[in-house]
């Protein structure tokens, strides 16, 4: 079984996270994709939304998808106070699960080429393959040439492999490209400009309903 965790803020969550994903799935032949929202990102500015808001944009946007659902150890967190770091989580998640059943972490090619910045990141692939998909806008390549080693070793081209090893490839999956970020879509809130087609209508109402990003205003 390859269980597959897929990182974020989600301040809001959109179809930049959740059409990707869907596609990841099929692709990749993952059952779940868990969305697993930070308490504090460690690599961003905070997010606008609180932690319980963020959550309830989660739930909505994955009613009536029944292969999407939440993480939420990384909010529950025991230091609260302090960044989750992913590669806690993947340790923490193998501490409960063992190191026999596959672990996927799934972010965007943004995210891929910040690595550097992430705490341990080399250590990641001990515990998780990672998953990428593809995002509008982001280079194709690195310039840092240890991150470009590192993924030249461990590149998979070959789904498969994902599933008959525990973790420690990295996998570029062929997923679409959205053109969407949630700091557009906190702007285009701010501005009374239509996000219809950029999240789901339920996390837009929702929005709305709660006045978050200067809604209403
Ligand atoms: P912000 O604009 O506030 O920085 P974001 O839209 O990048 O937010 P996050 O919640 O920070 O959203 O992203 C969580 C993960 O989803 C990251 O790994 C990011 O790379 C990925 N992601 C976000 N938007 C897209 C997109 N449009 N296409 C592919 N991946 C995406």
């Amino acid at each position: 079984m390859l269980t597959a965790l897929f990182g974020g803020t989600f301040d809001p969550i959109h179809y930049g996270h959740l059409h990707p994903a869907i596609a990841l799935a099929e692709e990749v032949k993952l059952t779940q994709i868990s969305l697993l929202p930070n308490h504090i990102p460690p690599h961003k500015p905070q997010p606008e939304a609180t932690t319980s808001q963020r959550l309830a944009m989660l739930n909505l946007a994955i009613q009536d998808r029944p292969n999407l659902s939440i993480d939420t150890r990384e909010m529950n967190a025991l230091q609260l106070s302090r960044p989750s770091y992913t590669i806690e989580t993947l340790q923490a998640w193998r501490q409960e699960n063992g190191y026999q059943n596959g672990l996927a972490f799934i972010m965007g090619q943004d995210s891929l080429l910040s690595l550097p910045s992430w705490h341990n990141w080399q250590k990641l692939l001990d515990y998780a393959h990672l998953l990428i998909c593809r995002r509008p806008g982001c280079a194709k390549k690195t310039d840092n040439p240890e991150l470009q080693t590192w993924i030249d070793e461990h590149r998979t081209f070959n789904s498969q492999d994902l599933h008959s090893s525990p973790n420690g490839f990295i996998y570029f999956a062929h997923t679409p490209l959205e053109d969407i970020s949630a700091t557009e879509i906190r702007k285009r809130i701010m501005h009374q400009k239509s996000c219809s087609n950029l999240l789901p209508i339920k996390v837009l109402k929702y929005i709305q309903d709660e006045k978050l990003y200067g809604a209403g205003g």
